[in-house]
């Protein structure tokens, strides 16, 4: 269901004077408290870890997966067991009588790309349409009060309704990190069984600043869910901007998130990401359904520049290039990217493989996008 690298993000450079590398080779007791921080007694900890078994990887990712799924209660900011109604419900991020409906096939699945219990490759896979873009978010009452004109109006573009559905991409990639901090926590302490005292240090090193950055990214997010929030409690919705591109077209490919700018569509960077003392800014983006086809929609803050940039530089794009360039875009950042079955096996060899590899590249290091002579899909932006 979500794109979970079986490696921390970012292999990390390891230097010697690192104050945990100092602890670690320092002579320790055995009641000491280990190294790594875990907060653990070094003999429960990292004292044998070189002689523990290594965990299968298979093993690794469906621990992992019941663990980013297990539900965490209602997130409404006056969730209290007498406010929320019902039990928390699978909210749907892409709506059902929407978008979904439309890359459905006759047995009611939709396809989308999930790791391999082997090697944690990301594949094509099928899924029920009733499990697709879901996260286990909000209670019945209060998913229903905030989010119930996104299932009932067909979407027109109307800043209210680009607001709502940015609102619920917050929700969701908020849940998601949270939960992915809950799995690198886990996870750190799986991946060096078996492995020799430097090998540890990297991997703890790794996971440390990864969690690091996962937490800040938390804490940025809430800020913005915030927000949103109270932007539509009140009614002041022009703290957002909203931009919709309607096409004309098969809509055989939806997608709908939130994430940090860290590059345009043309590959220019606009902030570095390792970086903990900048504060990120963040664009939403989701794709709609509509009669003639479909329509992507960018929301984001008005006070901040990055979406803004990342928006101008999508709308510089020759308008025969979107289509093909937002679904490269798509693939490359987003797990939560759906698409019909009849799309997949009729895209030519070349275009699979490019789709597959996008999928599977966890760390985009920029670089132009580049459109396909032969078009991803048939989106008709003129
Ligand atoms: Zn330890
Ligand atoms: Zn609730």
């Amino acid at each position: 269901m979500i794109k979970l690298p079986p490696q921390p993000f970012k292999v990390t450079e390891v230097d010697e004077t690192h104050p945990l590398v100092v602890n670690a080779l320092r002579d320790r007791k055995h009641f000491e408290l280990c190294w790594c921080g875990s907060g653990k007694k070094y003999k429960k900890c990292h004292r044998l870890r070189e002689q523990e078994t290594p965990c299968p990887l298979g093993q690794i990712l469906s621990l992992q997966q019941k663990i980013f799924w297990q539900k965490r209660g209602c997130m409404h900011p006056q969730a209290s067991p007498t406010t929320c109604n019902g039990r928390v419900i699978d909210s749907h991020t892409i709506q059902r009588k929407g978008p979904l409906e439309r890359i459905v096939d006759e047995t009611g699945h939709v396809m989308h790309f999930q790791s391999n219990s082997t090697d944690g490759e990301l594949g094509v896979s099928k899924t029920g349409w009733r499990k697709a873009s879901v996260f286990p978010g909000y209670c019945a009452g209060h998913d229903s009060s905030l989010f119930s004109q996104l299932e009932r109006e067909p979407f027109t573009g109307e800043h209210r309704q680009c607001v709502l559905q940015a609102f619920r991409n917050v929700c969701n990639e908020l849940y998601r990190k949270q939960a992915l901090i809950e799995v690198l926590k886990f996870q750190r302490h799986l991946m060096d069984r078996g492995r020799n005292l430097d090998e540890q240090i990297n991997t703890q090193i790794s996971y440390a600043k990864s969690i690091k950055g996962q937490i800040k990214s938390v804490e940025e997010l809430e800020r913005l869910r915030v927000s949103y929030e109270s932007a539509i409690i009140q009614n002041e919705l022009e703290t957002f901007v909203s931009k919709c591109y309607f096409f004309r077209g098969d809509l055989d490919v939806v997608s709908s998130s939130v994430f940090q700018c860290e590059f345009d569509f043309v590959g220019n960077k606009l902030v570095d990401m390792w970086d903990l003392s900048i504060d990120a800014e963040s664009l939403s983006h989701s794709v709609m359904n509509t009669d003639e086809g479909g329509a992507i929609v960018f929301v984001w803050l008005r006070s901040e520049n990055a979406p803004n940039a990342v928006v101008t530089s999508f709308d510089n794009l020759p308008d025969e290039e979107k289509g093909d360039i937002f679904v490269q875009y798509c693939f490359l950042n987003c797990e939560n990217t759906f698409f019909a079955e009849r799309w997949w096996k009729g895209l030519s060899t070349e275009n699979r493989d490019q789709v597959q590899c996008f999928a599977n590249t966890f760390f985009y290091e920029g670089g132009e996008f580049v459109s396909n002579k032969d078009r991803l899909v048939n989106w008709s932006f003129n």
